[in-house]
């Protein structure tokens, strides 16, 4: 695959920590939906993020992914401090070293597969025709080299998935961030969505999946426990 960083990229280096990070939503009864999170993810995991509807999950995400900024705490994606970045900065660094999946896909309904995952490298600023090859590759690599030329409606949803995925991975990303990824799927194409998530991460992806999923999660090598905006458990807190 078509990388944008030309640096070396160790596997076990931090690529996103999280340090007491708290987030408030302000209003006459103030929600701590997060408090004093802190965990980090090193590069070459794959961990799950499991909690129950309202535990904290969404929000986690949200600033995981620099779409929200905490009320307090730090975050840093491959060393960059989000905190003191501007709203520029950050969105840059969005673009180049995140990649993100959703359980609603997200895709341009009228673009086909190719130009959607295409589109995936628009920040980049590289050449179209350096795109299009990248995401054809990135499209094989998920399965769907049949289907470059098919536009969202012509898909099933397991193939849309298979899509937003190879959208998220075509830039290679430091750390893709999947929210049920599985969600919006039957339980067929949802094993298979799994499955390969699994696979990309064998092949040395960086995945973090949220998911209210419990079976789901606990078939992953990691998992870290929200329950009202805590943290209560995380399987790789106790190891060196
Ligand atoms: P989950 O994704 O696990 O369902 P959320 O992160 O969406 O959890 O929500 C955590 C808590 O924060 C819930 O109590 C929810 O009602 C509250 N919450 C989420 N977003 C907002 C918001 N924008 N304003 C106020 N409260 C919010």
């Amino acid at each position: 695959m078509t990388g944008v960083h030309a640096e070396p990229r160790p596997l076990g280096e931090p690529v996103l920590q999280l340090d007491q990070v708290t987030k408030i939503y302000p209003g006459a009864t103030p929600v701590v939906a997060l408090a004093e999170a802190t965990f980090t993810v090193r590069r070459g995991e794959l961990v799950a993020i499991v909690g129950p509807s309202g535990s904290g999950k969404s929000t986690l995400l949200q600033v995981m992914g620099t779409l929200d900024r905490p009320t307090s705490g730090t975050v840093r994606i491959v060393g960059d401090d989000l905190v003191r970045m501007s709203d520029r900065a950050l969105a840059g660094l969005r673009a180049s070293r995140i990649g993100f999946v959703f359980q609603q896909f997200f895709l341009a309904q009228h673009a086909t597969a190719l130009e959607n995952v295409a589109d995936g490298m628009l920040y980049s600023g590289t050449r179209h025709r350096t795109r299009t090859r990248a995401a054809a590759v990135a499209l094989e690599r998920v399965g769907l080299g049949h289907r470059l030329h098919h536009r969202p409606p012509e898909l099933s949803g397991g193939e849309r998935q298979r899509v937003a995925i190879a959208r998220a991975l075509v830039g290679n990303p430091d750390i893709v961030l999947a929210d049920e990824p599985t969600g919006n799927l039957d339980s067929a194409s949802g094993s298979a969505i799994f499955a390969l998530l699994r696979e990309l991460n064998a092949e040395g992806a960086t995945i973090v999946m949220i998911t209210h999923d419990r079976e789901l999660a606990a078939r992953l090598p990691r998992r870290i426990e929200v329950l009202d905006g805590r943290i209560v458990a995380d399987t790789e807190r106790n190891r060196p």
